[in-house]
């Protein structure tokens, strides 16, 4: 259901091989900042699918602030990537130049008040969900089906089982290139089928996620029909990409991804460790 376009980018970003990384270069140039920059990490260690070369240089903030002073200082030549859990990220042997920031615990607090719950883009869908229907606001629990953070789904516009972010989002709290932070409402969002029009390099903080009164009991039987359902056709504890990929939307026989992974020959494909 991801789209292909996010791995190309990731793909076009990893054009140089983890041998061409200079050891200090990088570090050298950047901001003085209380989070960790740690040369040459190997994302593997970081992806769903355990695989993909090193970062140049990984960022893990400490707070906002800390985020914010980033950008604002890291050299704007310097291609700036952020991955959530990389659930919807093939990240080459050739490892991703430039700096790659993780959102830490800072960035995963959710509080619900009344029917709205605001979340750190760090936060896990799943532990959205959860929050949700501990609270008795319904609506959400699609979210418990999507293995990333509430940053990767709203790029994303993810989705299942009919609804989407698109459904859900109030506003959601970006930080530019430069640090500025803005707030954007739902419809300068730019919600299309699995993607957002929200500039690539803006870096989501927070959204606002509205939902609506429900009782905890129901919201619980829907989240576990749709983890049942999830589990009877998707091997989702392997690491798989079977269910990520986009449906085409203009294929004269409407196949969907996987019908064309097939015909092309390429199901169960491996390359590398990928
Ligand atoms: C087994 C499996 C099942 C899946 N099922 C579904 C499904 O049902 N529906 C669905 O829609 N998708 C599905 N996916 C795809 C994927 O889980 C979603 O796209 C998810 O929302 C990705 O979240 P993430 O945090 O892992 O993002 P990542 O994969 O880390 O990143 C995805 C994109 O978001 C960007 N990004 C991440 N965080 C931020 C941020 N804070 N600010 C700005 N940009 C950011 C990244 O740069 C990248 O372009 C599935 C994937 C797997 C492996």
């Amino acid at each position: 259901m991801a789209t292909a376009s996010t791995v190309d980018r990731v793909s076009k970003l990893s054009g140089l091989r983890a041998d061409d990384f200079p050891e200090e270069g990088l570090l050298e140039r950047m901001p003085h900042v209380r989070g960790k920059l740690t040369p040459n990490e190997p994302l593997g260690d970081h992806t769903w699918f355990r695989v993909g070369g090193p970062a140049e240089v990984l960022f893990k903030p400490v707070d906002e602030e800390d985020l914010a002073y980033f950008l604002a200082h890291c050299p704007i030549d310097i291609p700036v990537t952020v991955i959530g859990l990389a659930s919807n990220l093939l990240v080459r042997d050739g490892g991703v130049p430039g700096v790659v920031i993780r959102l830490g615990p800072q960035f995963s607090y959710i509080k619900v008040e009344g029917a709205m719950i605001t979340a750190g883009a760090g936060a896990l869908d799943l532990n959205v969900a959860r929050a949700a229907q501990a609270s008795g606001v319904a609506g959400l629990e699609f979210l418990c089906g999507i293995p990333g953070t509430i940053g990767g789904g709203l790029r994303m516009n993810a989705g299942a089982y009919g609804r989407e972010f698109k459904d859900i989002v109030e506003e959601v709290h970006v930080l530019d290139r430069s640090g500025q932070r803005r707030t954007l409402y739902h419809d300068q969002i730019g919600f299309a089928y699995r993607h957002t029009g929200v500039p690539e390099d803006n870096i989501f903080i927070a959204a606002v996620l509205q939902g609506e009164e429900g009782k905890p009991d129901a919201i619980q039987d829907k989240m576990r029909e749709i983890q049942k359902s999830r589990a009877a056709t998707q091997p989702i504890r392997e690491k798989t990409g079977g269910s990520t990929f986009a449906n085409p939307e203009d294929d004269p026989q409407k196949r969907k991804s996987w019908q064309l992974i097939e015909a092309a020959g390429c199901r169960g494909l491996k390359i590398g460790h990928a």
